[in-house]
């Protein structure tokens, strides 16, 4: 297939963009190369625009000159916490961009898209693990953007012939098996390179959001889904998009992990002390957040291959430990 994707300069878009090339697909990723995009994580097999998605200008020659069977769409702001305190910054770029994207695609013909949603637009779910069909209440703006792309992914089916698929991201992490791509975002805001980042000497401690949560330590629980799990679920789900229909999957890994468990396993895989200390809660997190991943596996045939947290963290600490300032070290 001929695939346009946005943000495959990104920690998650790059490692699907791999994927997709090895798959034998023809590639052409769109990207501003800020938050956390670098031009060095997109494959030499895919072809680079760099530009912004809210530049229509640029965005509609490049669709228009493409013959694109298909769009991947990576690009958005995902700092939960940010979105609380610069909603509309949220609201622009998550939103009004993507649904400038979904006009140009109408325009151009092109019927299939697979959208990076959240687990984030739950809520605070009424049981765990989550399934598809539990009520979406998300209690933070970057929830909210994602879900209402959702909505305009499920009205355009029926009305214009779109097929989506949202793929509900549970805790994106790791890095490629080889050690070749990871993350590399200024200002890190997530969890485990966070923690690596104390392991390496670059931060003196990580802080524990919440250590009075109804959890079974008192720290928050979250499903951390390996990179290369995503891209082979990104893959499938294109791959087997058909035109107008609506589809939804949880990602993640099915097995939650408190950030206490998570400081003793980083601990444990590189050898250092990595000092924490507890801390308020963060605004807009929810207690305890992992997947029942079962429709992804059975509709779309999937099976994450990371499921220990351990190796996940593995190959980020590879990838940390041999990049100490990410991209800029090689
Ligand atoms: N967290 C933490 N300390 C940090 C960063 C994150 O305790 O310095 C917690 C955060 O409250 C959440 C979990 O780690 O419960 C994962 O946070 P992250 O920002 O990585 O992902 P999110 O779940 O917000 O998408």
């Amino acid at each position: 297939m001929k695939l346009f994707v946005t943000g495959g300069a990104g920690y998650v878009g790059s490692h699907c963009v791999r994927e997709l090339c090895n798959a034998g697909h023809t590639v052409v990723v769109y990207d501003n190369l800020i938050n956390g995009g670098h031009k060095e994580a997109v494959d030499t097999r895919a072809e680079l625009v760099v530009g912004d998605l809210a530049d229509d200008t640029l965005l509609e020659r490049t669709l228009a000159s493409g013959a694109f069977d298909a769009v991947l769409h990576y690009a958005a702001l995902l700092d939960v916490n940010e979105s609380v305190h610069e909603p509309l910054k949220y609201y622009q770029n998550n939103i009004a961009n993507t649904v400038s994207l979904l006009a140009l695609m109408r325009k151009n013909d092109i019927k299939k898209m697979v959208f990076s949603s959240t687990c984030a637009t739950y809520g605070v779910p009424l049981s765990v693990p989550i399934t598809e069909d539990m009520p979406q209440h998300p209690i933070n703006p970057y929830g909210r953007t994602k879900l209402a792309i959702e909505w305009a992914l499920r009205d355009s089916a029926d009305a214009w012939g779109l097929g989506s698929t949202a793929l509900r991201y549970f805790n994106a992490s790791g890095a490629a098996s080889d050690g070749t791509l990871g993350e590399d975002r200024d200002p890190e805001y997530h969890l485990i390179p966070l923690v690596l980042q104390v392991a390496l000497g670059q931060r003196e401690q990580i802080k524990i959001f919440g250590v009075d949560y109804p959890t079974p330590d008192g720290s928050c629980v979250r499903d951390y889904i390996h990179v290369e799990d995503l891209g082979s679920v990104h893959r499938m789900a294109i791959e087997s998009q058909e035109e107008a229909v609506f589809r939804y999957y949880n990602v993640g890994t099915g097995v939650g992990v408190s950030v206490k468990e998570l400081i003793v396993a980083a601990r444990e895989i590189s050898g250092k002390d990595i000092l924490a200390s507890p801390d308020v809660r963060r605004e807009g997190d929810p207690p305890e957040l992992y997947a029942d991943p079962t429709k992804a596996m059975t509709e779309l045939g999937w099976q994450p291959k990371y499921t220990d947290i351990r190796k996940t963290i593995e190959t980020a600490w590879h990838w940390h430990s041999t990049h100490p300032n990410g991209y800029a070290s090689v």
